[in-house]
């Protein structure tokens, strides 16, 4: 939770644990509680056609998963899937519509957020069209990382393909490329990120942009 908003806020909000796997929305589904990630990890993921999914964006603890809300929109287009497990704040629809409207604070720390991830979306969707899998699999590790809190984090190959939007194969080897290098172990589901500079350096240009963006919007 936006740290400048939370002070008044703690009556209507629970901790909540969230577990992989755990689908927090479907696509089109109603927001019937807002979550702001602890140490937990969620994925955005855009439906193709029936069977196929992508993911467009992901949240930890710099954020908010169920931002329509904050656009007065109910609903989710996405599915809000739990990436990795952890602890999240969480408040219900109705609250947060009422603590949305007299919480400056809160306002701005979202609107704030807003942008980022539309931000992190859209640098996401040129990323999924322009870059090879071992960049985008680099970056896309980073990124874990960064909103874990953790260098090391549970995974598997086939899981990594959905997100990713390649093959399996696709994903062992490019896997197969940051092991060679000494960048990442990775042993029964378990990754771990052995050199991050070196990590960084074999990411695309994406996770730089997105981060800095990150790092240095301020408010205004
Ligand atoms: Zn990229």
């Amino acid at each position: 939770m936006p740290k400048k908003a939370g002070q008044s806020v703690l009556d209507g909000v629970d901790e909540v644990e969230v577990t992989y796997g755990q689908i927090l929305y479907e696509p089109e589904g109603p927001i019937r509680k807002v979550y702001f990630p602890i140490d937990c990890l969620v994925s955005l993921l855009t439906a193709v056609d029936s069977r196929r999914s992508l993911e467009v964006g992901m949240v930890g603890n710099e954020g908010m998963v169920g931002m329509p809300m904050a656009l007065g929109i109910p609903v989710s287009a996405v599915c809000a899937l739990v990436q990795g497990s952890g602890r999240a704040l969480t408040m219900s629809a109705a609250r947060f519509r009422t603590e949305f409207r007299v919480n400056l604070a809160l306002q701005h720390a979202l609107f704030r957020y807003n942008h980022l991830l539309m931000a992190q979306i859209s640098q996401t969707a040129a990323c999924n069209r322009f870059h090879e899998a071992g960049p985008r699999l680099a970056r896309w590790l980073l990124m874990t990382a960064d909103r874990m809190g953790s260098d090391e984090f549970r995974l598997t190959h086939e899981f990594l393909a959905h997100m990713l939007g390649i093959r399996r194969v696709g994903v062992t080897r490019a896997a197969g490329v940051l092991e060679k290098k000494k960048l990442i172990a990775y042993s029964r589901g378990h990754i771990q990120i052995l050199k991050r500079k070196g990590l960084e350096a074999a990411a695309c240009s994406c996770y730089r942009i997105v981060k800095d963006l990150q790092d240095h919007t301020h408010d205004r």
